[in-house]
C-alpha cells in the first residue's frame, strides 16, 4: 500500500525496531496519528532526548546519561566483585534477578574477528585498568554461553592471568550453566540466572 510520504517514512522508521514487521509498524503509526497525537509527541521528544543525552558510563561502559552510571556510583555495592557481561540488557537482567550486588563491566558485544571486534572494541584495556585501580578480588565472567561468549570469557581470563595483576589474590569465575547452551542472558528467567550465579566456578585462582 502507498501512504503519503510522511506516513511512509514513519512506517519505515518503526520497522527498524527488532521484531517489528510492516504490518505492526503500520498499526503503530496509524494508532498515533488517529488516536494519540499527544502520545506521539511525547514519544518523539523522549526518543530525541535519549538519543542525544544517553552516552556510556566511563567506568563500566553501560548506557548512562551521567559520566558515571548509578550502579558505579553506588558505594553500598560489594566493592570486591566485578561481573563482566556483553550488553546493557544483560546488566538489567542480572539486576532484576537480584543474583549479584557487585559492580559491572559491559563489553558491548563479544570478540568476533569477522565483524572487526577485537580486544580494543570490547574494552579489554579499560577492564584491566578498572581491576587494577579498584579493590576487585573476583571477576565473574557472565558472557553468554554461546561459542563467541565462551571464547571471549576465556580470552579475558587469560588476560587477567598474564597481566600485572598476578600478585593480587584475584579470582576469575565463570557463571554456571543453568543457562541453556546457545541461550542469551537477556531472555533467561530470574530463577535460572540465580542458580547460574550461585553455581559459578572458579576458572583461575592466582
Ligand atoms: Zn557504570
Amino acid at each position: 500500500m502507498n501512504y503519503s510520504t510522511l506516513i511512509d517514512q514513519l512506517v519505515k522508521a518503526f520497522q527498524r525496531l527488532p521484531g517489528v514487521g510492516p504490518r505492526s509498524a503500520q498499526r503503530m503509526v496509524l494508532y498515533f496519528l488517529e488516536k494519540d497525537r499527544d502520545g506521539g509527541r511525547h514519544l518523539a521528544k523522549a526518543l530525541a532526548e535519549a538519543v542525544e543525552g544517553v552516552g556510556q558510563c566511563q567506568r563500566c561502559r553501560t548506557l548512562s546519561e551521567n559520566p558515571i552510571c548509578h550502579i558505579c556510583s553506588d558505594p553500598k555495592r560489594e566493592q570486591n566483585l566485578l561481573c563482566v557481561v556483553e550488553t546493557p540488557a544483560d546488566v538489567f537482567a542480572v539486576e532484576q534477578s537480584s543474583s549479584f550486588r557487585g559492580y559491572y563491566f559491559v563489553l558491548m558485544g563479544h570478540l568476533s574477528p569477522i565483524d572487526g571486534k577485537g580486544p580494543d572494541e570490547i574494552g579489554i584495556r579499560e577492564l584491566l585498568n578498572l581491576v587494577r585501580k579498584t579493590e576487585i578480588t573476583e571477576v565473574i565472567l557472565a558472557t553468554n554461553p554461546t561459542v563467541e561468549g565462551e571464547a571471549t570469557a576465556y580470552y579475558i581470563a587469560e588476560q587477567l592471568k598474564t597481566s600485572d595483576l598476578d600478585d593480587r589474590q584475584l579470582k576469575v569465575s565463570r557463571i554456571a550453566h543453568g543457562i541453556p547452551i546457545g541461550g542469551e542472558l537477556e531472555y533467561i528467567d530470574g530463577g535460572t540466572l540465580l542458580h547460574s550465579f550461585a553455581g559459578r566456578q572458579i576458572i583461575s585462582d592466582n
